[in-house]
């Protein structure tokens, strides 16, 4: 309807023809306003990183993804639902997406010789516009290049359904990449409906247990079951495993239960500024729960 709608908007330019249902109008100008702020926020550098940490089993910072912020002039701090959608729309994801990959990079180096962060590594989400281009490779190894970070404190995260399209393509991109000491986290995982036959074809590092598993933990035993086949195959392949979304002590106590060993989730932390993650790595106390799973 509001695509419609759009091509209404480009149509009514040209002949000077009105609309006849206003609520669509306003749809319409909403987006198209929308989409032009996001072209804006990307010239004034709006855009942001922020980091969320990663705890492993002796809790331990071990990583940080970075999410896109948009830290609007008037709206204040935007997460992405708010606005990746319009600029994938509006085509303009891809620059959103090499401004945030630039700005990971730069501050890769800078904790690459932070003395308590220079052992984590850093997960930045990857679209699927961004692996299929023909330059992936290169863009990925000109980034680090230009900053001078190196490529193995570098996780990249891809989800199963970017994988579907062009599974070869994904698969030699992946490749090149790795061998200059890049990882690969496979995100969202379980969450995809796809089959599980291009597991053993990628070369991955590690799998992230979509949120939607551990939410309802410990009540749903459905996804208690999930969660032990995520991990068991993890283990089977070689792959790290990680949690997204935990939340209570109780799923924390789950989780381990299960063999999965590191976790990302507002129990431990929001995400944070790239100084806000140097401050929580100083501060750093081992999680009492996890020093109890170790003691056992
Ligand atoms: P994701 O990659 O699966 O990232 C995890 C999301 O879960 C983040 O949402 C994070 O803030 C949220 N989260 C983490 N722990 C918890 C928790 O304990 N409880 C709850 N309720 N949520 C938690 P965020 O930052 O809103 O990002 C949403 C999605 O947007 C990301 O999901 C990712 O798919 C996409 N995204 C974020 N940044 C980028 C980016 O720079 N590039 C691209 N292409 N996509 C991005
Ligand atoms: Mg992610
Ligand atoms: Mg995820
Ligand atoms: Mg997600």
């Amino acid at each position: 309807k509001a695509d419609l709608a759009l091509s209404a908007a480009k149509e009514s330019g040209k002949n000077g023809l009105h609309f006849f249902d206003p609520a669509i109008q306003d749809e319409v100008s909403a987006r198209l306003r929308l989409e032009n702020e996001i072209r804006l926020g990307l010239q004034n550098g709006e855009f942001i990183v922020y980091y969320q940490p990663q705890i492993d089993a002796q809790g331990n910072l071990r990583g940080a993804e970075a999410l896109v912020r948009w830290q609007h002039p008037q709206r204040g701090l935007l997460a992405p639902g708010f606005f990746l959608p319009a600029a994938e729309r509006a085509g303009l994801l891809q620059q959103m997406d090499r401004q945030v990959f630039d700005t990971a990079c730069r501050q890769l180096a800078h904790w690459a010789s932070h003395p308590q962060l220079n052992r984590m590594s850093v997960s930045v989400n990857i679209s699927a516009v961004q692996l299929h281009q023909a330059d992936f490779v290169q863009q990925i190894l000109d980034g680090l290049a230009r900053h001078d970070a190196p490529a193995s404190m570098l996780m990249l995260e891809l989800t199963e359904s970017l994988l579907v399209g062009d599974l070869a393509k994904a698969r030699s991109h992946m490749k090149e990449i790795k061998q200059h000491g890049v990882r690969f986290a496979l995100d969202d995982f379980g969450t995809g409906y796809s089959s599980l036959s291009y597991l053993p074809q990628l070369p991955l590092d590690e799998l992230k247990i979509d949120q939607s598993f551990v939410r309802s933990l410990p009540a749903d035993n459905g996804n208690l079951a999930i969660i032990h086949a995520i991990t068991a195959l993890a283990a089977s392949f070689g792959f790290e495993v990680v949690a997204e979304g935990v939340e209570t002590e109780a799923q924390l106590a789950i989780l381990a239960g299960c063999g999965c060993l590191r976790y990302q989730g507002y129990l431990f932390a929001k995400p944070m500024s790239a100084e806000a993650l140097e401050q929580f790595a100083a501060d750093r106390q081992p999680h009492p729960l996890l020093s109890q799973l170790i003691l056992q």
